[in-house]
């Protein structure tokens, strides 16, 4: 439970620790929310955000729309004004489930407190079925300290594993012969096959199959990063040249450009493997639905294999996009390695590519250091890197970071971090600072809000530019971490070792070329079109 435990939540928050179980608390209820639905990403179960009342639970609204957007199971618990006070000006008396209720798969008011258990319940069952989603329950205050007869209650068996439906048989056949037919197949891997940690399959997969594949941000780590097959550092010519698209658990919508030319070519096969039927065919038409969890489903197509073989020989098609992925990164290879003392994205996150173990948890937090660090630091284990997915939501960094370090205690977590995204929920450091979280914090101080938002009138300062140098390093050691101030390329490095050595909650603050920017594209249209460079 991630909670911010103000009026009238306190008896929840109380009961919680007398069971014995695990509550942080945050300094704002975004972080609860945002740092209980990455527990979940993580956990593959539900993570819980407790709020107080009134305009505590709407700064949950934030949370709870991400995870809506992400498909991420969320429970938001948010304390509400009286029941037998409604509409009489109650303290922090606002509507609060009317608000709500349009952000979530499921949205009910407590109305007798004997059912608290069962409503519980069924917000679990709503939250993890089919597609995920964030659910709320709203808890009048008298609905809290109201007492009960204990033998009227119903305790219900806890829900846990989500179902994994399988898809239709005669539809996996299909799927296989019309990838027999292509002449340049692609696999794409989402978010949603790292959800369902589907990494097993898919591997065993590309492995019989020798299909190029490429992920979205969230699904890198599904597979390995290093396999010639990868061609996602050939993105662009890859999605433009495939005639048969193997898509699982990802969306066609603005991250995957819609589907659509000028990203997609006019014409192509589309097989989508989705627990949600309704995306099926969405923004371009479907050749083969798999409606089924990704995990199972691959595991359907593997075993179909046996029978069915299908095996991609090594063609111009793969050879062209190795050499493209090859050029791609002798194009920025001048920027990771340069001693330029202004120092630019690529030179920081070499540094931590080349510094962090292959295990760790990679957080990102703002629009170029989430588009520069997909092209930089290769993720090698599922469910590897965290960011703002489809929201485009800043300030999901911090708690993140934190619900990664809450999970996986000993694995280390990198959160990469804009120094405008940092002031979203840059407060809670304190809290993994005050939970002994030792996340390291790097930020990407450009002082600026990115470029394409900012004005340029000759003589009339920015309003956009932040004051310069800020000592975010000197915050964190205020509120009980270790700070690290860099502002020359050759100490990014011994920082980093320091701040990781520390075993503290601690931020490395790097000091950048305020005009630094991500490497010059190709088309003009690449840097029009997507707006977040995805
Ligand atoms: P990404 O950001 O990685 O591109 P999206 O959020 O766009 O991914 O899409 C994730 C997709 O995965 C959603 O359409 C969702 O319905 C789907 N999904 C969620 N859970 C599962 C699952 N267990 N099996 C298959 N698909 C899933």
């Amino acid at each position: 439970m991630y909670a911010l435990p103000g009026d009238p939540v306190g008896d929840i928050v109380n009961g919680w620790a007398e069971a014995g179980m695990k509550m942080i608390s945050v300094r704002h209820e975004q972080t609860a929310g945002m740092a209980a639905q990455a527990h979940s990403y993580f956990t593959r179960s539900v993570g819980v955000c407790v709020a107080a009342s009134g305009v505590g639970q709407t700064n949950t609204m934030t949370a709870i729309a991400n995870a809506q957007i992400n498909c991420w199971p969320l429970l938001v618990i948010g304390g509400a004004s009286e029941l037998r006070r409604r509409n009489m000006g109650d303290f922090q008396e606002l509507a609060q489930l009317e608000s709500t209720a349009p952000l979530c798969k499921w949205a009910y008011t407590v109305e007798s407190t004997e059912r608290i258990p069962n409503l519980i319940n069924i917000a679990m069952r709503e939250a993890l079925a089919g597609r995920p989603g964030p659910v709320y329950l709203d808890l009048p205050a008298d609905m809290i300290s109201g007492t009960v007869d204990e033998s009227i209650v119903e305790i219900p068996e806890p829900h846990t594993e989500p179902a994994r439906p399988l898809a239709e048989p005669d539809k996996v056949k299909q799927a296989l012969e019309v990838l027999k037919g292509a002449e340049r197949p692609l696999l794409i891997v989402g978010k949603g096959a790292a959800w369902s940690w589907a990494e097993n399959e898919l591997l065993e997969f590309v492995d019989k199959t020798q299909i190029p594949y490429l992920t979205s941000p969230m699904g890198s780590g599904m597979l390995p990063p290093n396999n010639p097959l990868n061609v996602s550092s050939a993105r662009t010519q890859a999605l433009q040249g495939a005639d048969v698209v193997l898509l699982v658990g990802a969306r066609m919508n603005w991250i995957f450009h819609f589907g659509q030319p000028p990203r997609f070519a006019e014409e192509y096969k589309l097989i989508q493997v989705d627990i949600e039927p309704t995306e099926i065919g969405r923004n371009h038409p479907a050749e083969v639905g798999l409606v089924g969890d990704a995990k199972m489903v691959m595991g359907q197509l593997v075993e179909a294999l046996a029978d069915n073989p299908v095996v991609f020989p090594e063609t111009d098609w793969l050879g062209g996009l190795t050499e493209k992925a090859r050029q791609n990164a002798e194009t920025i290879e001048p920027m990771l390695n340069s001693d330029f003392e202004q120092i630019g994205y690529y030179r920081i996150l070499k540094e931590i590519r080349d510094y962090m173990p292959e295990d760790s948890i990679v957080v990102a937090d703002g629009a170029s250091t989430m588009d520069i660090s997909r092209q930089v630091i290769p993720i090698h284990n599922p469910r590897g890197r965290i960011d703002a997915g489809v929201a485009g939501c800043v300030g999901t960094g911090v708690p993140f970071s934190i619900a990664a370090k809450v999970v996986n205690p000993d694995t280390p977590v990198v959160c990469l971090q804009g120094d405008w995204a940092f002031g979203f929920n840059g407060m809670d450091i304190e809290t993994a600072a005050r939970f002994g979280l030792n996340v390291v914090w790097v930020i990407f101080q450009n002082a600026n809000i990115d470029k394409w938002v900012r004005t340029y009138v000759d003589g009339v300062e920015d309003p956009n530019d932040f004051k310069p140098s800020v000592r975010f390093d000197q915050m964190m050691e205020a509120l009980g971490g270790h700070g690290e101030y860099v502002d020359k390329p050759d100490d990014i490095r011994p920082a980093l070792d320091r701040a990781f050595n520390s075993g503290k909650a601690a931020v490395v603050n790097v000091i950048m070329d305020p005009g630094a920017s991500r490497r010059p594209q190709q088309f003009a249209w690449l840097a029009r079109e997507g707006r977040m460079g995805y």
